[in-house]
């Protein structure tokens, strides 16, 4: 079954001049269930070596050693896996938007494949390499369910805008993934990645040490196959009550492209068709992709100039007002604030690498409250998050943020001092939702 060609864009055309076909794996960080790959596959045929290449940056978003730590072992994983395929994986290391371009050359690539990603130091990375190479450079969204740039064209306002489009499109995209079969072709002699070497050579921050979650494409099917059988019944009625353990955990799974969220959109609508398979898809599918048609229509994404026009108005009217509490990006880091629960949602998300999506509002929130203006409240937040989560520096964490600090995608609420109209959380509003003091007991506060 061919990949369908509204998954494909092309950032470079060019006449395909014949030769090997390169894969540039840069989002979807995986062997199996890959659209890009798939296509690069079938590009290649029967005769045409197909090489795949990963160029590590070295600084990335402001991403720390417990990030690279994770992904190196999901990349090395991916090596094997491809390598027993016969698809070898150059590891470069450097500029991607150079590196790529010049790997290309040196194999004499008929043409260039890669993932499709709306972050700007993507874009910007794909901008060059297209204008370095010779051949034609195709963009395959392997992310989306439905490829971001068919579901919708321009920014969407909210949810409810992207949601019926995504699900009229879902029939023609939630397809089964086809077998990425084995390279018959003899490739070229190229160097095999030297892992501990690369490692030791990191430069990233040790300061955010790696945590103990396993990486990696087996381990992230081994989590979406116990999610579905012993969590997922229970995700509508505990998926905002961080003590109850009813949430997937696949996000670091799917930043790293280990996942496709569309296998686990497959696996969970397999597994029935109830108030939790509805409530789940709503999440991995509608919010998710609504996060990418942020980031790919509002390149300032990271910046309140992204917020709607009544959000920035409210935030300007209250710059004044007195703040009872404003703290240091580092007092927030170190989760020395007044507030018990605050400070136990910061100390999982240093201690774990991860938080729960019903805490992230509200510690994102208080970080508004809390800051001596919304500029630098905005910057805390995506500076923590993207330093110490697994999942962060990913279009869900700059589309949350700003709908929790500066009302993306939501409504104006009733006016309070500080925070104007955006949307309140109260610790009290926590307490009716769940036992905050048992997840103080577990994270310390
Ligand atoms: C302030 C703030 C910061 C956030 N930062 C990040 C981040 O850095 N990276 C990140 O991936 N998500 C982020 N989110 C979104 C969401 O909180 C997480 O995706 C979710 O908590 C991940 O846990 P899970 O995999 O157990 O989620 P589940 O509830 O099991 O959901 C399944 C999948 O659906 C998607 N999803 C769930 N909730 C959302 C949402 N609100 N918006 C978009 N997609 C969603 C995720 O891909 C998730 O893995 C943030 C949200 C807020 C409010």
């Amino acid at each position: 079954m061919p990949v369908n060609p509204r998954r494909v864009h092309a950032l470079r055309h060019a006449p395909d001049g014949g030769g090997p076909v390169l894969y540039w794996m840069s989002r979807e960080q995986r062997a199996h269930d890959n659209w890009g790959l798939l296509h690069a596959r079938e590009l290649a045929g029967a005769r045409r070596p197909l090489v795949a290449a990963f160029c590590l940056a070295a600084r990335f978003a402001g991403a720390a050693l417990r990030q690279y730590d994770f992904m190196l072992a999901g990349l090395e994983q991916t090596a094997r896996t491809l390598a027993g395929l016969g698809i070898p994986l150059v590891l470069l290391e450097g500029d991607p938007g150079g590196e790529i371009p010049r790997l290309a050359a040196r194999l004499r690539a008929g043409v260039v494949v890669t993932d499709f990603d709306p972050l700007r130091i993507k874009r910007d990375w794909q901008t060059r390499a297209a204008r370095a190479l010779d051949a034609p450079l195709l963009e395959v969204d392997g992310h989306n369910v439905v490829p971001c740039r068919i579901a919708s064209y321009k920014k969407e306002y909210a949810a409810r805008t992207i949601r019926p489009r995504i699900h009229k499109l879902l029939p023609e995209f939630l397809e089964e993934f086809p077998t990425l079969e084995p390279q018959q072709a003899p490739v070229p002699e190229l160097p095999a990645p030297d892992w501990a070497r690369v490692r030791q050579g990191l430069r990233a921050d040790p300061g955010v040490a790696p945590v103990p979650t396993p990486s990696g494409e087996t381990a992230a099917l081994a989590a979406l196959a116990a999610f579905v059988s012993a969590v997922l019944p229970r995700y509508a009625a505990g998926r905002n009550d961080p003590n109850a353990g009813a949430t997937s955990r696949l996000s670091p799974y799917r930043n790293f492209g280990q996942l496709a969220p569309q296998r686990a959109a497959l696996d969970v609508a397999a597994s029935g068709g109830g108030e939790n398979q509805a409530a789940f898809l709503e999440e991995l599918v509608v919010r998710r992709e609504l996060a990418d048609n942020f980031c790919l229509h509002s390149p300032g994404y990271d910046t309140l100039d992204a917020a709607p026009d009544w959000a920035r108005r409210t935030l300007d009217e209250h710059r004044a007002d007195p703040r009872p509490h404003i703290y240091s990006r580092e007092a927030f880091e170190a989760g020395a604030t007044h507030d018990r629960l605050w400070n136990a949602a910061q100390n999982q998300m240093r201690a774990s690498g991860a938080m729960h999506g019903y805490l992230r509002m509200y510690w994102a929130k208080k970080i508004l409250e809390w800051s001596p203006d919304p500029e630098s409240a905005l910057a805390t937040a995506i500076a923590l998050n993207d330093r110490h989560l697994l999942d962060g520096r990913d279009p869900n964490g700059y589309t949350g943020i700003l709908w929790s600090v500066a009302g993306l995608h939501d409504r104006p609420w009733a006016r309070r001092p500080v925070i104007g109209t955006i949307r309140a959380m109260t610790e009290s509003g926590c307490r009716r939702k769940f036992d905050v003091a048992a997840y103080i007991r577990r994270w310390g506060g």
